[in-house]
C-alpha cells in the first residue's frame, strides 16, 4: 500500500513537471496548437494518476473515481494522438476519435456498475491507449515530417513499442482472469508510466527538433524571394555536385543577372525593383523541377543548378524563361522592359563548384559584354586551354563568339 502510493506521487509529479515544460515549449517555441495538446495530455494524466491516489488512500470501493480516471487516461491519450495529427498537418478525425473515447468510457461505465467484468474495465482503456499511440506513430511515418533527423526514427519506434505493450497488457487483462491480475499489476505500473514519460520525452525533442529546423531554414533561405540565399545554395549544392560527379551524371549550373536594373530603382523606385525582384524568382522557379536548385546570390543575381543536363538542354531551359520573363513583369513598369542576362557552365570532370560557377560568371561576363538580354554557354573545356563561347539571343539564334 504504502509504495503504491509512493509510486503515485511520483508518476503525479512526473506528469506535471511534463505539461509544464511543455506549456514552456508551447509559450515559448511559437505557441504550435500540438504543444498545447500535449501539455493539456499531461495534465490530465496527472489529474489520472490523482484519482488513482485520492482512490487508493479514502475510496478503496470508489466507482466514480475509477470512472474519472478512465476519462482522464481516455483524454490523454487522445491528446497525444491529437497533438501528433496536428504536427504533421494531418485532419484531426475529432469525430472518429470522439466515437472511441466514448466506447471504451461506456465499457469501462458498464463493467463498474456490474454490466462487465472487472478485465474489461482494464483492458478498454489499454486498448484506447494502444489505438492512439498506432496513431501517433503513423502520423509521424506519413508526411514524413517525422523529425527523423533529430530522433533517428527512435520516436516511432517508441511509440510502436508502447502501443504493443499496451495491446499486451490489455489482453492479459481481458483474458487473463484473477490468476494474471498480480503480473498485469506489475507489469502495468512499470510498463505504462514508461511509455508516457517516453511519449513526453521525445514529444520535447520534437519541439525542439522542428523549432531547429525552422531556424536551419530561415538562415539557408532568402527573405524578399523565399528562395535559398547564396550559403544555403551552397549548402545544397555541394552534396548535389558530389553526387552528380560520383555517378557521372551530367550538371549544369545557371547564373542569371537582371539587366540594368539599378536603372528600374531609379525609375520606379526600391519599392518596385524588389516587386520585380520576386516576380522574377517566382518565374524561375515555375520553369523548374523538383530536383533543381535555385538561388539568389545577392542583389539581382541568382544562381540554378540543374542535375541530369546538359549545357545544350539548360541553354533550352533557360530560353523558354528569358522569353517569358517580358510577360511575367509587364503590369509592374509602365515604360520599358526587364530582360536578363545568364551564363551557363556543364560540369566537367573533377570540377569543384566554386571552378563551375565561375566559368558560369565568366559566359555572363559575355552575354553583358556583347549586349545583354542573352544566354551564353561556356563550353567543356580542361581549365586552361582557351574555349569558344556559344551564344543565344531573341534575333539570332545560336553564334558562336570568340
Ligand atoms: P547590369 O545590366 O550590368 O547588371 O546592370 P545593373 O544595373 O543590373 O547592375 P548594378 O550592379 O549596377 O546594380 C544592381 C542594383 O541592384 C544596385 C542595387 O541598388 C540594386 N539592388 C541590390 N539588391 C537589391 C534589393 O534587394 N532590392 C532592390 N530593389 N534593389 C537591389
Ligand atoms: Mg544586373
Ligand atoms: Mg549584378
Amino acid at each position: 500500500m504504502e509504495s503504491a502510493v509512493v509510486i503515485l506521487f511520483s508518476l503525479i509529479a512526473t506528469s506535471l513537471l511534463l505539461c509544464i515544460a511543455l506549456a514552456v515549449a508551447w509559450r515559448r517555441f511559437g505557441q504550435e496548437a500540438h504543444a498545447a495538446f500535449w501539455s493539456l495530455a499531461y495534465g490530465l494524466s496527472a489529474a489520472n494518476w490523482t484519482a488513482n491516489l485520492l482512490k487508493l488512500c479514502f475510496l478503496p470501493a470508489g466507482s466514480s473515481l475509477t470512472l474519472m480516471s478512465a476519462v482522464c487516461s481516455v483524454g490523454s491519450f487522445a491528446l497525444i494522438a491529437l497533438g501528433f495529427r496536428r504536427r504533421a498537418g494531418l485532419p484531426l478525425r475529432l469525430d472518429a476519435m470522439m466515437v472511441a473515447a466514448t466506447v471504451t468510457i461506456l465499457l469501462v461505465g458498464f463493467a463498474l456498475w456490474g454490466a462487465a467484468s472487472s478485465g474489461v474495465q482494464r483492458s478498454a482503456v489499454l486498448l484506447f491507449c494502444a489505438a492512439m499511440m498506432v496513431v501517433s506513430a503513423m502520423s509521424l511515418r506519413k508526411t514524413g515530417h517525422d523529425g527523423r533527423r533529430a530522433t533517428g526514427g527512435a520516436a516511432f519506434w517508441m511509440l510502436a513499442l508502447f502501443a504493443a505493450y499496451a495491446t499486451g497488457l490489455g489482453l492479459l487483462a481481458l483474458f487473463g482472469g484473477n490468476a494474471g491480475y498480480d503480473l498485469y499489476r506489475l507489469l502495468f505500473l512499470t510498463g505504462v508510466p514508461t511509455g508516457l514519460f517516453g511519449v513526453g520525452l521525445f514529444a520535447m525533442f520534437l519541439l525542439a527538433a522542428d523549432l531547429a529546423e525552422g531556424m536551419r531554414q530561415v538562415a539557408a533561405s532568402d527573405p524578399l524571394t523565399g528562395i535559398l540565399n547564396r550559403r544555403g545554395f551552397e549548402q545544397a549544392a555541394e552534396p548535389l555536385l558530389a553526387r552528380c560527379t560520383g555517378e557521372r551524371r551530367p550538371l549544369a549550373v545557371v547564373i542569371a543577372d537582371i539587366d540594368r536594373f539599378k536603372t528600374v530603382n531609379d525609375r520606379f523606385g526600391h519599392a518596385v525593383g524588389d516587386l520585380v525582384l520576386q516576380r522574377f524568382a517566382a518565374h524561375m522557379s515555375a520553369m523548374l523541377r523538383p530536383g533543381d536548385l535555385f538561388g539568389r546570390l545577392g542583389g539581382e543575381e541568382f544562381v540554378l543548378l540543374l542535375p541530369d543536363t546538359d549545357g545544350r538542354e539548360a541553354v533550352a531551359v533557360m530560353e523558354a524563361a528569358r522569353g517569358g520573363l517580358a510577360s511575367a513583369v509587364h503590369d509592374l513598369l509602365s515604360i520599358g522592359n526587364v530582360t536578363a542576362s545568364f551564363g551557363i557552365a556543364s560540369l566537367w570532370r573533377g570540377e569543384t563548384l566554386r571552378e563551375m560557377i565561375q566559368r558560369a560568371d565568366e559566359a555572363l561576363y559575355r552575354s553583358k559584354m556583347d549586349g545583354r538580354d542573352r544566354i551564353t554557354l561556356c563550353p567543356l573545356a580542361p581549365a586552361g586551354k582557351a574555349v569558344r563561347y556559344e551564344q543565344w539571343t531573341a534575333d539570332e539564334p545560336r553564334k558562336a563568339v570568340g
